[in-house]
């Protein structure tokens, strides 16, 4: 993968960005590199599992037209957790618990509006594509209920020294556990089997960068199942607090990534600019036969497109040096750069294939698929209170998020609320007495060491104007 600009045929329109250099859109191809590395077995199952795709996607679409007769499969949104491990200047960079609050909702609204053929500038896809809009059917929702089975905004807030996690996108790749998935440095995974786990970090170092990378069911070890993104790319924002500057601030940064997640791969092949079964002369590719997605409606590219390109070809996207195989024409609508699994601006990317979309939906929506079992928990959706009933005015006015949970010793306080907080925020034992506290001041965030406490149960308890918000920690 490229870390400059690449001009690829005539139209190509390329946005100033903060980044000094293009960043890398993210680091799938690094992943499969370093998994290679590990073990060269993996280069023949990723062959394989690429070279299943298309078969996946037609049977998946042979299946849903089926499925009233002879299939059926019952699924729900996917409870989605937003690990986010800021230190404090990109914590108040995002907006603070509000401001975090908000790109999540706004995350979410992206991935089911992208993944459900309902993204408003559709409107931008030439008539050519128009057919290949794919409707993937894969919906995702907020997780409220944490794997302990208490109430859960749906997101967790790591406040960590800005020095501790210097390298931390490079660990993603590189180290077995990396730091920002284990709870004594970052925050560790949810279930696998149960939620999709998003954490939102600041990639430095050597992959500073990446704006995403993805470690998919498929491999690597189960704690690592999930997706890293860069913190600021969390949602659609378009101004304030925490607004990323354009082009990578619509939220599709992670519609990319759980792109792959569900497996599907860039419509270039990663093969460093070559054609997918020929060795191209044309000016533009590198010489030597390379390989594709896997899926036969992105037609043959050479490598990644950066930048907003303009579609300056009737009823298409643009060309690369793939057009020609021979004498014949394989871009006829040209390349599939409009996909979300392309490098372009998030401005810049309206849909997924049918085949991407069918492609993923057998992962997901069909029974023994890979990540089906994310669409089987309707219950971690429901917003709760602590007691398990439905939301309260008051725990709609105002929560909070105790993290982490179990705990051996300090806890993180986030609070969510427009209210002032009227005294201290306390934590009492089982039988009621108060064993910490720290004084309230209105801030989006706490932290109380329990360290010298003995292991047990707790409860942290806060007091709003409209009442009491509690909640149950287990010190280990
Ligand atoms: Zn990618």
């Amino acid at each position: 993968m490229k870390k400059i600009f690449t001009m690829i045929g005539a139209g190509v329109l390329l946005h100033t960005t903060v980044f000094a250099q293009q960043p890398e859109r993210c680091g799938m191809k690094a992943w499969h590199d370093k998994m290679i590395a590990q073990d060269p077995s993996w280069a023949e199952k990723f062959q394989a599992q690429k070279e299943a795709l298309q078969a996946d996607a037609e049977s998946y679409l042979l299946y849903k037209a089926q499925a009233g007769t002879e299939r059926t499969t019952v699924t729900s949104a996917i409870p989605v957790i937003f690990h986010i491990i800021v230190d404090s200047a990109q914590f108040n960079n995002l907006g603070g618990t509000s401001g975090i609050i908000k790109r999540c909702d706004s995350q979410i609204a992206v991935l089911n509006r992208d993944f459900n053929k309902q993204n408003s500038d559709s409107s931008l896809i030439p008539a050519s594509w128009k057919s290949l809009y794919g409707n993937s059917g894969i919906s995702f929702g907020l997780a409220r209920k944490d794997p302990s089975g208490n109430c859960s905004p749906g997101y967790e807030i790591r406040i960590i020294a800005g020095s501790t996690l210097t390298d931390a996108g490079y660990d993603v790749i590189n180290e077995t556990t990396p730091k920002e998935k284990l709870a004594s440095t970052g925050l560790a995974s949810w279930d696998h089997t149960k939620y999709f786990n998003v954490w939102c970090i600041n990639f430095t170092g050597a992959a500073a960068s990446l704006l995403g990378i993805t470690v998919p069911p498929a491999g690597g070890p189960s704690s690592q199942h999930g997706v890293c993104i860069l913190y600021n790319s969390l949602g659609k924002t378009t101004s304030g607090a925490g607004s990323f500057p354009s082009p990578y601030n619509k939220g599709r940064t992670l519609t990319h990534e759980v792109g792959h997640f569900f497996e599907i791969w860039h419509p270039w092949g990663d093969d460093g600019g070559r054609c997918p079964t020929w060795s191209s002369t044309a000016s533009g590719c590198s010489s030597g036969t390379g390989s594709d997605d896997g899926i036969s409606d992105t037609p043959p590219e050479s490598d990644a497109v950066y930048g907003s390109p303009t579609y300056t070809i009737s009823g298409g996207t643009i060309h690369d040096c793939c057009e020609f195989h021979g004498t014949t024409e394989t871009q006829p609508i040209g390349v599939a750069c409009l996909s979300y699994m392309d490098y372009t601006d998030d401005g810049a990317m309206h849909m997924f294939t049918t085949l991407q979309a069918a492609a993923m939906a057998s992962k997901v929506l069909v029974s023994g698929g890979e990540s089906y079992s994310l669409t089987q928990n309707p219950s971690l959706l429901v917003p709760c209170t602590t007691t398990g009933v439905e939301p309260s005015v008051t725990e709609l006015k105002s929560s909070l998020s105790v993290y982490p949970n179990p705990t051996t010793g300090e806890i993180n306080i986030s609070v969510n609320s427009q209210e002032e907080i009227l005294d201290n925020i306390v934590v009492v034992n089982l039988v009621g007495q108060q064993v910490a506290l720290v004084q309230g001041q209105n801030k989006d965030y706490y932290s109380i060491d329990l360290s010298g406490l003995s292991k047990g149960i707790y409860f942290v308890k806060c007091n709003f104007a409209s009442g009491s918000v509690t909640r149950k920690i287990l010190l280990q």
